[in-house]
């Protein structure tokens, strides 16, 4: 049962939206956007978050849009990781989405929601780190177009009343070689002891990882060590290793040991992989 009652509003269009967050936020009544929801209420459940109104984007048809639009491939935040995996327009996207949670919830969780998740895991943010996707931003200042690695900064940075309406992502990245592996202590559905995604573009070795840190990455350190062809393999890997950009976790989940064993044979395999320069789609 959710403890506090709360007002629901979809809006058909940005603008409105957030029109309506400005004006609930003057009221003090801390309105939250609502992607698939599965987040907010099983929060609100445990009394972890509350709030005196949800806004759902999915009214919105913009942030539907799961097209190639031009050059670019355009996701909308209200996608769900069933239309993305079903889709496969964006293969290394699709696997991703694949494996958070399980199928049910995966009809409900969000694009947008997983980005935007206070869960640490967003593994839908890898791909899109690799591909150098741009954020498409609706807020009190207007719509603006960022590159994820200024919006994700260890979680995503947006000001109060701002809401992701979609992702881009150019043509090319869609069918790069590419390689998803997810390692979870033991069942096959459940939150990552180390999830790799990996990219193979102009012969370079790109990766991006969750679980190994407390928040998701691309470390250009640990892919200059991993493409540093002068050194052996096993040198490669244990200073891209050495570069994470933050300690590795030691918990109940795993501990720090194991997940660097994890990650060793990984990053190993991957670049076995992929640092060949013939290398094909793997899956
Ligand atoms: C059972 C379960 C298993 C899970 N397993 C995994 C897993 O294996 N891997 C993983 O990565 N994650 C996992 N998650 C986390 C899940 O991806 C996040 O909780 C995600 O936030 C849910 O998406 P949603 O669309 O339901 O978000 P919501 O509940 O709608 O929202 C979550 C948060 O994001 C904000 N938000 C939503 N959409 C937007 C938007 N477009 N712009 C700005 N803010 C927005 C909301 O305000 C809220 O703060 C799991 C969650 C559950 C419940």
């Amino acid at each position: 049962m959710i403890t506090f009652d709360f007002e629901y509003y979809r809006p058909d269009s940005a603008d409105q939206a957030v029109q309506l967050w400005n004006q609930l936020n003057q009221t003090g009544k801390k309105p939250l956007y609502y992607g698939g929801g599965t987040e907010i209420i099983s929060m609100g459940r445990m009394d972890n978050i509350s709030a005196g109104a949800v806004i759902d984007i999915k009214g919105i048809p913009d942030c539907h849009r799961l097209e190639i639009k031009g050059d670019h491939l355009i996701v909308g935040a209200g996608v769900t990781m069933t239309q993305i995996h079903e889709s496969n327009i964006f293969p290394l996207l699709a696997l991703a989405g694949a494996r958070v949670a399980d199928h049910t919830i995966q009809n409900k969780i969000t694009l947008g929601g997983n980005l935007c998740s206070t869960i640490i895991y967003r593994e839908a943010l890898l791909p899109l780190l690799l591909a150098d996707a741009d954020i498409i931003i609706a807020g009190p200042g207007g719509q603006k177009t960022l590159p994820v690695n200024k919006v994700f900064n260890q979680r995503m940075q947006l000001n109060p009343g701002e809401f992701i309406i979609q992702i881009k992502v150019l043509r090319p990245f869609l069918s790069y070689p590419h390689i998803h592996v997810k390692r979870t202590r033991q069942d096959k559905i459940t939150y990552p002891l180390v999830t790799i995604c990996a990219m193979q573009v102009d012969q370079q070795v790109r990766v991006a990882c969750s679980g190994v840190c407390d928040f998701p990455f691309r470390s250009e350190p640990m892919e200059k060590e991993l493409n540093n062809s002068s050194l052996p393999l096993e040198k490669r890997v244990d200073n891209a290793i050495n570069a994470t950009p933050a300690a590795i976790p030691d918990n109940f989940e795993g501990s720090a040991a194991y997940r660097r064993f994890i990650l060793k044979n990984l990053l190993t395999s991957i670049v076995n992989e992929l640092g060949d320069k013939d290398a094909s789609i793997v899956e």
